[in-house]
């Protein structure tokens, strides 16, 4: 059991800092993954982390102890990779029993360790085969139990299912979440996949070139984003400008009742509310808005709207069997728990 602190990490790579003062906790047992667009420096943090890579800045910390001057091998984290990297003249018995031999462990016990390992990855007796004689998603298992069967403090998982179809990602994500609570590792996973977070992570650190925007459960992303560009992120562009009086803001639309008054100053605000919280349609006659329709997309279970909200694209979700016109005029009602404000864009 490890808790794994960063504090101030920072890598450049010449002028660019690829990952920018960036500090966060990650408790013991807990599964975080790193999430953002392609290039914010996911995995310039884990290559750091097991020590592949020299920070120019900052520190890494397991129980408190800083890694910064012990080697790869003696820091207890392992690495899996998009690309499985099997060793394809060894069996998966020698692959997934690799790291034991390293460490002078007898034939006997790394021989019990890796059918204990096979099994917990839903792959007993496959201990003869060669790696090509195994499908994608079989030797991706096998990478995770080769990393797994050293008992890692931290196991640091670099976009483990990026390469396997829809079907097995989903399988693999039900996989890696199971046994990672089952052995309660302390866990890092790199992904650029929102629901891939939402469905296998405890908390979510959300980078943006670099920079920690921020790291909570993933259902507060959705909920408190901390700013627009990550509503956006989050695939809410639901946002209208305001200002914020105690606990009604005032906008070119009418004044609206909000609950989360909270979270702003009084004065300049973007309120934002998400999609699926618009309500179309019949419902309370208080905070309602005037939005005009300008596309209706039946979606089979529901039906998605993107309206215009004061100059503004929003999209909105109704029932399957709402009728809608482009060019028609809605009422729509925002509920005021639903309504969340946040800081102005500059
Ligand atoms: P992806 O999702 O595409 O894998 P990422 O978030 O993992 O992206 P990183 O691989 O950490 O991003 O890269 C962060 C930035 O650092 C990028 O701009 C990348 O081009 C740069 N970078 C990474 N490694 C090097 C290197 N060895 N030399 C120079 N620049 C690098």
């Amino acid at each position: 059991m490890t808790t794994v602190t960063l504090q101030h990490l920072t890598r450049r790579f010449g002028n660019v800092a690829a990952v920018n003062a960036l500090s966060l906790e990650i408790q013991s047992g807990e599964m975080v993954a790193f999430l953002g667009p392609s290039g914010c420096g996911k995995t310039t943090t884990l290559r750091m982390i097991v020590g592949l890579l020299l920070p120019s800045g900052g520190d890494i910390l397991f129980d408190g102890k800083s890694m910064l001057t012990v080697p790869t091998e003696k820091r207890g984290a392992v690495m899996v990779f998009q690309k499985h990297l099997l060793f394809p003249t060894l069996t998966i018995a020698q692959n997934v029993g690799f790291g034991l031999r390293m460490r002078g462990l007898p034939q006997n016990e790394i021989a019990a360790r890796v059918t204990e390992m096979l099994e917990l990855v839903h792959l007993p007796g496959f201990e003869n085969r060669r790696a090509h004689e195994l499908s994608g998603g079989q030797q991706q298992r096998v990478a995770l139990a080769r990393g797994l069967i050293i008992r890692p403090r931290v196991l640091l998982l670099d976009e483990p299912l990026a390469n396997l179809d829809a079907n097995l990602r989903l399988e693999m994500r039900e996989l890696i979440r199971s046994i990672q609570q089952e052995l309660k590792i302390t866990s890092i996973f790199v992904t650029h996949d929102q629901e891939e977070a939402v469905m296998l992570a405890d908390r979510v650190a959300l980078m943006f070139d670099g920079v920690l925007q921020q790291f909570d459960a993933p259902r507060v992303f959705y909920e408190r984003p901390l700013n627009a560009a990550i509503a956006r992120f989050y695939r809410s562009e639901n946002f209208l400008s305001g200002i914020k009086r105690g606990s009604q803001v005032e906008t070119a639309l009418g004044t609206l009742r909000v609950t989360s008054s909270d979270a702003q100053p009084d004065g300049p605000v973007l309120l934002t509310v998400r999609p699926e919280d618009v309500a179309i349609g019949a419902g309370p006659d208080n905070n309602r808005i005037t939005a005009k329709v300008t596309a209706v997309v039946y979606m089979g279970t529901h039906t998605q709207l993107q309206l215009n909200v004061d100059g503004r694209a929003w999209r909105a979700e109704g029932p399957a069997d709402f009728t809608a016109q482009p060019g028609d005029t809605l009422s729509v009602h925002l509920p005021d728990k639903r309504i969340w404000l946040l800081p102005t864009e500059s």
